[in-house]
């Protein structure tokens, strides 16, 4: 599978927060920028609890509370910078929703692990359905569950390697 490419942004996600907290009339605080800073750090599809263990560990200083992490997770959602993907292990999982290309995911109900893949004439499909039903798309999200490749090899060939020391 093809790894998907980060499209180009002109503007920071910290300044595209910084726009969206104003028009509500809130301030990029420190907290909301460390948060920020640490989600868009790396790609990964991450859930909260994962970066509240990020921040906390952090020097003091530069610490975020818990509740702090959770409400500017919603605040970035609302801003476009995030979106929530899948709920795993009873946690939301989110992933960059700004500066990264629209796809879908193949999430794994054994391990959690989520594949990210992208495909045209899937989209085209839906506008299709959509058109045909009068509805006017402005994206979709799909989710398709099932057993990744690695969980779904037999217990056998996972294990070959052990079998023959
Ligand atoms: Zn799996
Ligand atoms: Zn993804």
């Amino acid at each position: 599978m093809s790894e998907l490419t980060a499209v180009a942004v002109s503007v920071s996600p910290a300044d595209k927060f910084r726009e969206y907290l104003t028009t509500r009339g809130m301030r990029l605080t420190p907290e909301r920028k460390s948060v920020v800073e640490e989600v868009f750090s790396s790609h990964e599809h991450f859930d909260s609890d994962q970066l509240v263990d990020r921040l906390s560990s952090q020097k003091e200083g530069k610490r975020v509370s818990r509740a702090t992490v959770y409400r500017t997770l919603n605040e970035m959602v609302e801003a476009g910078l995030l979106r929530k993907v899948a709920r795993s292990q009873n946690r939301d999982v989110y992933e960059h929703d700004y500066g990264y290309p629209r796809h879908d995911h193949l999430i794994c109900g054994k391990c959690g692990s989520l594949t990210e893949f992208e495909n045209a004439p899937l989209a085209g499909i839906l506008e299709q359905v959509a058109t045909q039903l009068g509805f006017r798309v402005s994206g979709h999200r799909l989710e398709v569950y099932g057993m990744c490749a690695a969980c779904s090899r037999p217990p056998r060939a996972r294990h070959r390697k052990l079998d023959m020391i």
